[in-house]
């Protein structure tokens, strides 16, 4: 049996989490934290990623509890160079 993996292709993979805030990696658009569907939207549509797991994680606060977030992986069907993005200053 063969199987038509949805990572096939794949050569650049993003995190993003409920957790905590990032800027995007193309473009700086801040993507995570309460912009987490927002930030996903984003890699799909502007940049052409796919989405490729979404789940929850246990992690610890800044107390020690634990609290679930809920985390994103997109990936991207071409490696990742971040000199083709610069922003010009
Ligand atoms: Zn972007």
């Amino acid at each position: 049996m063969t199987t038509d993996h949805h990572l096939k292709g794949i050569k650049f993979i993003v995190r993003l989490s409920t957790d905590e805030i990032k800027q995007c990696k193309h473009c700086a658009t801040p993507v995570g934290g309460d912009n987490f569907e927002d930030g996903v939207n984003h890699y799909i549509k502007c940049h052409g990623y796919k989405l490729l797991h979404m789940g929850s994680e246990t992690v610890r606060d800044f107390e020690d509890n634990l609290c679930n977030t809920t985390i994103a992986l997109v990936g991207l069907g071409r490696v990742f160079d971040a000199n083709a993005y610069k922003i010009g200053d």
